[in-house]
């Protein structure tokens, strides 16, 4: 009995086992079709995030990469940038911010075609690519600005920018239908430890980017310690100083050719004894009427040199006409109408006087049309050359000449303001009444009181 019990208790195991196994059997099946559809759905997620892996990827290329050249954007080199900026901070390496924008690309543009100026910038952009190292970063930084970033000293830096900027100038741009070069302007800065922000580096960059397209283009400037001298920012630097050397030495060589013919009309001078102190008293006049009217210094100067030179024409002209006492005939007239033409005719090659000959040219035009050499009226008739004319007049009125003796000073002035919108330009004859009337003495005293109460523009006289 004992042994039925065993085994009832052993089927009742078996059973249990069975019931146990059955029910773990469809446990395990189910877990199986749990497991199955899991590794469905997990393949299934796994696909769909190698897609979005990849679609991922490409957002993101797309959102830091620049459409048309395929460089870095704009938004990522300035992250970039940053970041560059902290690693040469925390490990004290260098870092270059090279700036290049190409020149007259406006024009370019206006000249090939849009299309032909994107297919360049493109061409650029790999022509960037192609001189750099491939630690440097480039970029697009605008329009047609581009941006790289060299994880090197300045000098290094210097030698890939040098390469560049050669490389460009050298590259013929063709795309089968247009062909052209293109030059560049480029600034380079590098990073300092005594900088807070990565923007100092960009804007020392593009500060000497300007100073570069300010000399001309075609350039590569790097950013000294100079350039950041306040007065130097303000105007532009050493560029600007040499701008200023160049433009003495251009005054120089302009004064002394000045001078030396003055010395020529000092020839004229033994002709007609008038004409010589006659060319400096219009001057004078000139100078004070131009700088009553305003006129910036460097017009007030071409004003004044034009009037030294306004009479050199009567070099060629018979002594014995210009000291002619009496009426000329018409032909005589005709012949001392030349005086212009010939001061025009011995000039014109000096390209230093290039901006006074149409002032001598024309200072005997009348406002009326009535003058010449070409008969021009009012505005026609340059400001300088108006300038001369009344400055001539009252001279010639108030001085003594062999044929007829000087009118008094107030006369001269009643003679001009009854001139005003015929042989004058009203307005013009309105300010040179008000300067000649503002010095008390000069109609008691005549123009030598004038001359005397204008003595820094004596002075300036003196010197030419
Ligand atoms: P500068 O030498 O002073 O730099 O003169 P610039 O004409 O190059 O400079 P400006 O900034 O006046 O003009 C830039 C021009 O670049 C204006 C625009 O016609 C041209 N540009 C900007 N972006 C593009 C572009 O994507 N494609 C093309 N084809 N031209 C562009
Ligand atoms: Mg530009
Ligand atoms: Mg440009």
């Amino acid at each position: 009995m004992h042994h039925q019990a065993d085994f009832d208790q052993l089927l009742a195991e078996i059973g249990h086992l069975k019931r146990q196994n059955r029910s773990r059997t469809a446990r395990e099946i189910a877990q199986e079709q749990i497991i199955d559809q899991l590794t469905v759905l997990l393949q299934g997620s796994r696909q769909q995030i190698d897609e979005l892996t990849v679609s991922n990827l490409e957002l993101a290329q797309l959102s830091y990469t620049d459409g048309l050249t395929s460089l870095y954007n704009h938004r990522f080199m300035m992250e970039r940038c940053s970041s560059e900026f902290n690693r040469a901070k925390r490990y004290n390496s260098g870092l270059s911010c090279v700036l290049i924008d190409i020149d007259n690309f406006k024009l370019f543009n206006d000249t090939y075609g849009h299309q032909f100026g994107d297919f360049v910038l493109k061409k650029l952009g790999a022509l960037l690519k192609k001189t750099a190292r491939s630690s440097d970063i480039c970029g697009r930084y605008g329009g047609e600005e581009f941006i790289v970033l060299i994880p090197l000293p300045l000098e290094e830096a210097m030698e890939y920018v040098l390469r560049l900027h050669t490389t460009i100038a050298e590259h013929v741009f063709a795309d089968g239908e247009n062909s052209a070069r293109i030059t560049v302007s480029i600034g380079l800065a590098d990073y300092r430890c005594d900088m807070q922000a990565w923007s100092e580096m960009i804007s020392r960059a593009d500060q000497v980017l300007y100073l570069a397209k300010n000399s001309g283009r075609n350039l590569v400037r790097v950013w000294t310690e100079r350039n950041d001298e306040p007065e130097e920012i303000v105007d532009n630097g050493s560029v600007n100083q040499l701008k200023k050397q160049f433009t003495d030495i251009y005054q120089q060589v302009k004064s002394s050719y000045v001078e030396s013919a003055n010395a020529l009309l000092k020839a004229i001078d033994a002709k007609d004894h008038y004409t010589f102190r006659h060319s400096q008293n219009v001057a004078r006049y000139a100078t004070v009427l131009a700088e009553a009217l305003g006129l910036r210094k460097q017009e007030i100067e071409i004003v004044k040199n034009a009037a030294l030179l306004h009479d050199l024409g009567k070099i060629g002209i018979d002594e014995r006409l210009l000291v002619k006492k009496g009426a000329l005939s018409g032909a005589e007239y005709e012949i001392l109408q030349k005086h212009p033409v010939i001061a025009v005719n011995i000039i014109k090659n000096i390209s230093l006087l290039a901006r006074e000959i149409p002032l001598i040219l024309h200072h005997h035009e009348r406002y009326d049309g009535l003058g010449y050499p070409h008969g021009l009226k009012a505005n026609e008739i340059p400001l300088g050359a108006k300038i001369l004319a009344i400055a001539d007049a009252f001279d010639a009125m108030t001085t003594s000449r062999q044929f007829r003796p000087k009118r008094p000073v107030s006369q001269a002035l009643q003679q001009i303001a009854a001139e005003k919108g015929h042989q004058f330009d009203p307005q013009l004859v309105d300010v040179f009444l008000l300067c000649m009337a503002t010095p008390p003495k000069v109609a008691a005293d005549g123009p030598g009181a004038i001359i005397s109460a204008v003595e820094p523009c004596l002075q300036l006289a003196a010197r030419l």
